[in-house]
């Protein structure tokens, strides 16, 4: 999905593999991506392009007035079965894929107002109502839709705007003899009935909803850092030849305290897995929702009513305000573009939008000063904001670092040493152009030139400069015009440095059955991303810090005591607790280009057997520890037996199978047969792994849910097994992760609800509080959980019984 497909990849591969020895030399061996790009360009033939054309046109990016019909039909049936969930989200494609101001798109607002009325999203529900209305909603269809609107705003306590409702649906019944007498003996009846509600709203002082929105404005950086805006005043940057730029703490932080609060540079929506058309045989669009269908495109926020981009069908926004900032910042140059930015992939898509961006930047404070510099680079613009001067100034100056770095100590700063987060500090991101493979870079040049030669078909050479396109000759070999030539090196830089310092956005997401009374959560992957601020940090397999993400801002805070002139570390993936050492410094050579040496590494290089996985199969007969490399043997005192470690993980991985079959139906809902199927699964594990064996810990909390959900009278399922199920993972969970990592808060956070859901009322308590504790360092007071805890909490020390006072 960061890459682009399998396809497209082969092909480039093919194709370099079929380039003569000597111009492979000359690409190889370029020694500035402005040489790799102007070598590699060229050779991206006609042929290619209608390759890569045939592979884009899979993607279904337009919009089709079928498939809006299709949709509708699909959600009326969800709506049915009154699952207002599953209809909004398909009104939504219907959406979609219905043109302006037409009546199939009047016709899926208005079916999605009434969907979001069942959820009781009353405001998004007006919102709908009047997207209807202004596309045309048809005039016989009208009283249906006012008595929605009327119901809202009673239900919202505006019973002034309800009464206007209820008067303009009476003067449109006067004006409809066409309504046949049953159907307008209805809208009497219902009429009457919300005129009633208007009537007891009005004698009532009105209310205002509470403001449910999420925001984030109450958790501020304690004080912010001069150096470095987006962080804070208790870290300071440093830089040195080995290491790069790196933050230390410039005092002792505690557990919680936010570090970094940054807003992403540019962030692309990754929109899930979208399968490429045809796909089944039944149906030529497919209602499988995807993380395109709920969030928002530009702000990644959630949304179950989003409003669509004219021009085409897979941009969404959660409003009109975001679908508008999108279209002038970049989507009017990336809407026709859809399907080939699917193409070639994430990163593509970021170094575009990324370069897009930098139109925006006042860049004249950088550029002035080195203006001099410029009148030899061949173009001279007098627009100080314009971004080719300074794209050409930065890729004219990779030559003569030296100079620079007398002016500007730290790349990415500002002539005042100040680190900002604009598109100086992004450009300045390494891109490792040695590291990468030849072949590599080749991809990434013609995946680049094939997306600017479709930026010039576009006439959009316009987009990215103010000057008038240079002319060019018909005749001539493809060569893109000089200003597209300089963006195309900049996205190149851009695709090679995302390999590096690409973020991913996540989000927790919740999983489980609809009736399990546990929530389960899921990390996924929302969006691919750039923060200037947070790049600055390096990895440790055991990091001080914990990031999470709300939107596209991503905060980072002390996961433990860190001392002042500490580093503080991030985690970029490999985690002492998922992997051994041995995967982990394979993964982070090959996507990082660097041999971790942090204090995990380290202790287990000396010692292996200290890593996850290790020693953690166990005796069949005498349950003692197996120990060995190809064939273990027994720890146990007096015991002889020996295993070859080819025989266990084959019977792991048909544990672990059965596992994966028992979740499906735990998902499915099927309940007995999940426990049926876990409990085998459980004396299984017994016989041949250890207590903390991370499946050992799925198995239990498998089970803790689907007793859960168990439909039993009286009581929120077997509340009490599931209990003692979820505490056994908890303790899984402690030995691989640490007891407040954010892996226990999770746990902890499902133990809570377990004994609330029981009644346990001094478990439950103890439990939230624990989870709160935990939570609270990774995530900050604004957290869903946390929330949901405190709720908790609330309702449960309004049950606990009220102590007498003392008689006087
Ligand atoms: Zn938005
Ligand atoms: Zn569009
Ligand atoms: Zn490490
Ligand atoms: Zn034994």
């Amino acid at each position: 999905m960061d890459l682009p497909v399998d396809e497209w990849k082969s092909y480039i591969l093919q194709k370099w593999s079929l380039l003569p020895k000597s111009i492979q030399v000359t690409i190889s061996t370029a020694e500035t991506l402005h040489d790799l790009f102007l070598h590699s360009s060229p050779l991206l033939q006609p042929e290619d392009e209608m390759f890569l054309k045939r592979l884009s046109g899979g993607y279904l990016v337009g919009k089709d007035p079928d498939a809006s019909l299709f949709y509708r039909e699909k959600g009326n049936q969800k709506f049915q079965a009154k699952d207002y969930m599953g209809a909004a989200v398909l009104y939504s494609k219907g959406v979609s894929h219905s043109g302006p101001s037409s009546t199939d798109i009047s016709l899926c607002y208005a079916n999605r107002s009434a969907a979001l009325f069942h959820l009781g999203q009353y405001e998004t529900c007006l919102k709908d109502i009047v997207r209807a209305q202004t596309h045309g909603y048809p005039e016989r269809l009208q009283p249906k839709l006012l008595l929605r609107k009327a119901e809202c705003l009673v239900t919202l306590g505006r019973p002034q705007e309800a009464s206007q409702t209820v008067i303009d649906l009476e003067s449109s019944f006067a004006a409809k003899p066409t309504l046949s007498a049953s159907q307008f003996q209805i809208l009497q009846r219902i009429l009457c009935r919300v005129k009633v509600k208007v009537q007891e709203k009005e004698n009532l002082p009105e209310i205002f909803p509470e403001a449910l929105t999420k925001t984030f404005e109450g958790v501020d950086l304690r004080e912010e850092n001069e150096q470095i805006p987006g962080a804070s005043s208790s870290v300071s940057l440093h830089v040195d030849p080995l290491k790069g730029r790196y933050l230390v703490a410039t005092k002792d932080i505690l557990p919680g305290e936010l570090l970094v609060k940054e807003d992403a540079f540019v962030s692309v929506l990754n929109p899930g897995e979208v399968p490429l058309w045809p796909r089944g045989l039944e149906s030529k669009w497919d209602i499988q929702v995807t993380n395109g269908d709920l969030h928002c495109h530009r702000c990644l926020r959630h949304t179950l009513a989003p409003v669509p981009c004219d021009g085409c069908s897979y941009a969404k926004y959660c409003s009109q305000e975001c679908m508008q900032q999108a279209w002038d910042r970049y989507h009017s140059v990336e809407c026709s573009l859809g399907a080939l930015l699917l193409t070639l992939g994430l990163f593509c898509h970021v170094a575009l939008r990324s370069t897009l961006l930098a139109r925006f930047e006042d860049v004249g404070k950088v550029t002035k000063k080195l203006c001099g510099e410029m009148s030899n680079q061949g173009i001279c613009l007098p627009e100080s904001k314009n971004p080719v001067q300074t794209l050409k100034y930065d890729l004219g100056g990779e030559g003569d670092k030296k100079d620079k770095a007398v002016e500007t100590p730290i790349p990415g700063c500002d002539i005042n040493g100040k680190y900002e987060r604009n598109y100086n500090a992004i450009f300045h991101l390494l891109p490792h152009t040695e590291n990468h493979s030849p072949e590599h870079k080749f991809l990434c040049a013609l995946s680049v030139s094939a997306l600017c030669r479709q930026l010039e078909a576009a006439g959009l050479q316009a987009f990215t400069t103010d000057l008038k396109p240079t002319k060019l000759k018909a005749a001539e070999p493809p060569v893109l015009c000089a200003e597209l030539s300089v963006w195309g090196v900049a996205m190149l830089r851009h695709m090679l440095q995302l390999q590096c310092n690409a973020q991913a956005i996540t989000t927790i997401q919740q999983t489980g059955s609809k009736e399990s009374l546990i929530t389960d959560t899921r990390r996924v992957r929302l969006a691919t991303a750039l923060f200037p601020v947070v790049s600055l940090l390096n990895h440790s397999c055991s990091p001080n810090t914990s990031v999470s993400f709300i939107g596209t801002i991503a905060t980072i805070r002390a996961s433990q005591l860190i001392r002042s002139g500490q580093e503080i570390l991030h985690c970029y993936g490999p985690h002492e607790s998922r992997m051994g050492v041995a995967e982990r410094r394979q993964k982070l050579r090959s996507q990082y280009f660097f041999d971790c040496d942090c204090p995990p590494c380290e202790r287990e290089k000396q010692r292996p057997s200290a890593g996850p996985g290790r020693g953690a199969f166990r005796c069949h007969r005498c349950r003692a520890l197996l120990q060995g490399d190809d064939v273990l043997s027994c720890s146990g005192p007096a015991c002889m037996e020996s295993v070859s470690r080819d025989l266990l993980v084959s019977r792991l991985q048909d544990l672990q199978r059965q596992v994966g079959a028992a979740q499906k139906h735990l998902r499915n809902g099927r309940l007995e047969v999940a426990i049926q199927l876990l409990l085998g699964c459980q004396s299984d594990a017994e016989s041949f792994l250890s207590a903390e064996h991370s499946v050992v810990g799925e198995i239990e909390d498998a089970l803790a849910q689907a007793y859960a959900a168990l439909d039993l009278p009286l009581f929120a399922g077997d509340w009490e097994k599931s209990a003692t199920h979820l505490q056994k993972s908890l303790q899984v969970v402690e030995v691989h992760h640490g007891p407040s990592s954010v892996e226990m808060g999770h746990e902890l956070f499902k133990l809570a609800q377990v004994f609330f859901n029981g009644c346990a009322v001094p478990e439950a308590l103890k439990t939230i509080q624990k989870a709160e504790k935990v939570l609270l360092v990774h995530y900050g007071p604004w957290n869903d959980e946390i929330r949901e805890l405190q709720k908790m909490k609330s309702c449960l020390l309004d049950l606990l019984p009220i102590p007498v006072g003392p008689k006087e």
